[in-house]
């Protein structure tokens, strides 16, 4: 793999930036909210890759337009980025399936986003929690290690 130090907001931005034009069509906001920039130690090529494929699924759910935030936070050793949407939200009966390949309620879904996204944050030691936002849609929570182990 192709792993070095990366600036997190720059990779953020650069993907934000690819679904602008989009977003804009469909009334959606997409929100940054970071208290500050640091550097992570991960495949930048992969890691905008797993923030394609999460914020795809978000602008996919908001057709009726809303706010889509994209949080930056650190804790201890761990970097931590929750795209937060304001979607219809995962049925409690299907949110063990997401990350199985070929899963998807999409009548043109492939369902191999959020498993290829998966095994990306897995390989860098990190994880994705799936959480049923208490008011509405959901949340994608990628939580990586700062530096590598
Ligand atoms: P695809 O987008 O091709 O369906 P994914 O692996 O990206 O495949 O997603 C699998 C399924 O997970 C989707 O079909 C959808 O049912 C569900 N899903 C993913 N992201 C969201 C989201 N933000 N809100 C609600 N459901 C979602
Ligand atoms: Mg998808």
């Amino acid at each position: 793999d192709e792993k070095n130090w990366e600036k997190i907001l720059a990779m953020i931005n650069d993907v934000v930036t690819l679904f602008q034009s989009q977003a804009r069509l469909y009334n959606i906001d997409l929100v940054v909210k970071s208290s500050e920039d640091r550097e992570i130690y991960c495949d930048k090529t992969q890691i905008k890759q797993v923030l394609i494929n999460l914020l795809k699924n978000a602008v996919e759910e908001m057709l009726d337009g809303g706010t889509i935030v994209v949080e930056v936070d650190y804790n201890d050793s761990l970097c931590i980025v929750s795209i937060i949407d304001e979607g219809p939200g995962i049925p409690e009966h299907i949110i063990h399936k997401l990350k199985e390949p070929f899963f998807t309620t999409k009548k043109d879904g492939t369902g191999l986003g959020l498993m290829i996204s998966n095994k990306i944050v897995e390989n860098h030691q990190g994880k994705i929690d799936i959480v049923r936002n208490k008011k509405k849609g959901s949340t994608f929570r990628i939580t990586i290690p700062i530096a590598p182990s």
